[in-house]
């Protein structure tokens, strides 16, 4: 008997009715099991189960909102965690906290946006399980003092280790890996966050370089390793 391809499942914390149902409706016909919680606690309480591959969390919730029950989540689980803000000032606190969202879309979405990005977070998060355990000796690469050691997804300057989020520490390492040459931000978005053919929001790369920037550089305005190329991109060396 050919073995069942198992349904992706995604989590819907949202308290807004109809856009609940909509949600639904298209992770439905997109191929994706769901379930709905409308409220902070029972969105909790739900992921907690471990049942599900994504979660798609709003902000503003009644009982718990949407940082404290990512926060929550994240002691538990490395789920991956798509946070749905209302406003673009909101984006600002998700990044600034490190809650540990893997990413955001601003309200009200383009559905097709969202799919998008859901498959490309649920595909990502798929590979690095697979992945994981081929890294090989290469996987130490050293750039004058900076190290980072992809067998444990830890990097450290100097002999002492920086706290990077996940996507500071996938931008790094995907320039680290040919330093020299010059990513656009457009690449850089395809390769780190993964929205393939998708060109919205390259400003979520120019907030996560200048994170970036803040934790690897000794004086972040005299950049030792990320050079930024005015208009074209940028780059390691
Ligand atoms: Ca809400």
């Amino acid at each position: 008997m050919p073995e069942q391809i198992k349904k992706k499942r995604v989590l819907v914390v949202e308290d807004e009715k109809n856009i609940a149902m909509l949600l639904a409706y298209n992770l439905m016909q997109a191929g994706y099991g769901y379930d709905i919680a409308y409220d902070g606690e029972e969105g909790l309480k739900k992921a907690l189960t471990g049942g599900f591959d994504l979660i798609l969390l709003d902000l503003m919730l009644p009982k718990m909102d949407g940082f404290e029950v990512c926060r929550r989540i994240r002691e538990k689980l490395a789920t991956p965690i798509i946070i749905a803000t209302a406003r673009v000032e909101e984006v600002d606190k998700v990044m600034g906290l490190d809650i540990g969202a893997d990413d955001y879309v601003t309200k009200p979405f383009p559905m097709n946006e969202l799919m998008a990005r859901i498959k490309a977070n649920i595909r990502r998060s798929s590979n690095e399980v697979v992945s994981a355990p081929t890294l090989s000796a290469d996987s130490i690469i050293t750039i004058r003092g900076l190290v980072i050691d992809q067998s444990k997804y830890q990097v450290t300057r100097d002999g002492e280790p920086l706290e990077l989020t996940k996507k500071e520490y996938e931008l790094l390492t995907f320039m680290a890996k040919n330093p020299g040459t010059i990513y656009s931000r457009e690449q850089l978005l395809e390769a780190v966050w993964g929205y393939e053919g998708f060109y919205g929001d390259t400003s979520s790369v120019d907030v996560t370089v200048s994170r970036l920037r803040a934790k690897l550089e000794r004086d972040a305005g005299r950049p030792e390793y990320l050079f930024t190329k005015r208009g074209m991109g940028y780059y390691i060396k």
